[in-house]
């Protein structure tokens, strides 16, 4: 009798297509967040960390634009002077082969930067971070002229109209003015201020300084206006490894789960068995960064606090305890008492910042305000003169790396007799640099024959404190 073919059998008991099951989506309950709605138009929140936010973004902000107009000693305070290789700090001077005090400095900041990480999570992007002030910015001028979330919503959505596109040139155009004012902000960092502006404004800036403040106001007119919070989740690479630095110890914005659910909607004074959140999405309409923080901490939190006061507002109005959504660590919810004092990395940070700021300290302390290269002829190791002599001849390159005209003392030291052909005294105005040529002078007979090590010095007559020395060869025969 023949098989029957198992795989025929097989797809004879496959139902057909109008047998299978629809399947449908389902609701997990969470309303969409803004994220998840495209364009992210947050509400305007008000309250106690909006104010805080407000006043340190404002304070940043006034100081990038201020800090420029310093004068000290008849120039900028604050200057990196690319053409001249300098950078004017007040009355220090860094040269390039100074810049490992920079370095120094930007790793102290780093290590400053996780510190106040480990204790209070991610408040630097919140409350201290150039994009956010002005993104927020940005978004002031934009509920100014559109209204408020609600109203730029519709406004996307309508079709085009005189209304629609008088509404998007004044905004564009004060963003395009904000971003402008700011790139001659950041570019004045560079080129001295008080010019920069006015030939910006004036048409009469140099080819290079136009194009220069142009790049960085069409970079600020993008990031603060079009990619805000993108540039957060995207491009920072400090929001992908903050939570190496989080411990159950560390404070973030975060949702008390236990006392919130089950969330559910009711009316003021209403009797229910349901937690504390009403459910009124208020935390969600106001987070710039378009999250539920109800679902957990992530990484899109940039610790603005906008949702605490969206909810103390709405704890308010129920009349529930505050702080449903809080500055709180994982231990605290628990209720475990600790201590970060003695967390280790807390303590790690901390160590190493104070070494740090030990380092930079002792760095300035030995930083010499004296350049000195002393550089052999490499013609010829010595010459004879008809008198028994021998000598040898340097270029010496000396740098006044101060602010002031300075006098400075050469000497020659060895122990044997040797005798400088120069005079010992040079006078260099600030920043300035000498190429000096000397010439020194031995008896042939007072000091042995082959190579020996000699030491040029060069001393601040008026501030002995600073000199600088190098040892170099004088040849005889
Ligand atoms: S979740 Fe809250 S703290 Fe975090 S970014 Fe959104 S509004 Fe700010
Ligand atoms: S603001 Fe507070 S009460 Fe309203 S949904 Fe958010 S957590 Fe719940």
């Amino acid at each position: 009798m023949p098989k029957s073919d198992p795989l025929q059998s097989e797809s004879a008991k496959r139902p057909s297509a109008e047998q299978f099951i629809p399947v449908k989506n389902l609701s997990t309950g969470d309303k969409p967040t803004q994220k998840s709605s495209g364009q992210i138009h947050f509400r305007e929140q008000k309250g106690y960390f909006q104010r805080l936010r407000t006043t340190m973004n404002s304070l940043l902000i006034l100081l990038f634009f201020t800090l420029p107009f310093i004068s000290f000693d008849g120039r900028q305070a604050i200057l990196l002077d690319v053409q001249q290789q300098q950078f004017f700090f007040f009355n220090l001077t860094l040269w390039p082969q100074d810049f490992t005090l920079l370095a120094w400095v930007f790793i102290a900041a780093a290590f400053g930067l996780f510190f106040i990480t480990v204790f209070w999570g991610r408040v630097w992007c919140g409350y201290l971070c150039p994009q956010t002030a002005w993104t927020f910015m940005f978004v002031w001028l934009e509920n100014r002229i559109e209204g408020n979330s609600n109203k730029r919503k519709l406004l996307d959505k309508a079709p085009w109209s005189a209304n629609k596109l008088g509404k998007r040139t004044l905004k564009h155009s004060l963003w395009g003015l904000a971003a402008l004012i700011t790139g001659c902000g950041f570019i004045s960092y560079f080129i001295p201020a008080r010019e920069l502006y006015l030939e910006i404004f004036t048409g009469n800036a140099g080819f290079w300084s136009t194009c220069w403040v142009w790049f960085f106001a069409i970079c600020t007119y993008l990031n603060a206006g079009w990619m805000r919070e993108q540039m957060c989740l995207h491009c920072c690479p400090y929001a992908r490894f903050q939570a190496v630095m989080f411990d159950a110890n560390t404070k973030t914005v975060t949702y008390d789960v236990a006392r919130g659910e089950t969330r559910g909607p009711r009316k003021r004074k209403q009797e229910t068995q349901l937690g504390d959140c009403v459910d009124c999405n208020l935390c969600v309409e106001v987070c710039p960064t378009g999250i539920d923080i109800r679902q957990g901490l992530q990484y899109e939190c940039i610790n603005c606090g906008a949702c605490v006061d969206a909810c103390n507002e709405t704890m308010q109005k129920f009349d529930y305890q505050q702080n449903l959504i809080s500055y709180v660590s994982e231990n605290e919810l628990k209720g475990i008492a600790h201590s970060n004092w003695r967390s280790p990395r807390f303590l790690g940070y901390g160590t190493a910042v104070v070494i740090m700021l030990i380092v930079i300290a002792i760095d300035l302390s030995n930083r010499s305000e004296i350049q000195l290269n002393v550089i052999r002829d490499r013609q010829s190791l010595y010459r004879e003169t008809a008198d028994n002599r021998v000598e040898n001849t340097y270029q010496l390159k000396i740098r006044n790396k101060t602010q002031q005209t300075k006098q400075y003392q050469l000497a020659v030291n060895s122990e044997m007799p040797f005798s400088l052909i120069a005079a010992p005294v040079i006078t260099l105005a600030a920043g300035e640099q000498a190429d000096y040529p000397v010439t020194v002078l031995a008896d042939k007979d007072a000091i042995p024959a082959g190579r020996k090590i000699i030491e040029f010095s060069v001393t601040d007559i008026s501030e002995p404190r600073q000199s600088v020395s190098q040892e170099t060869g004088f040849f005889s025969p």
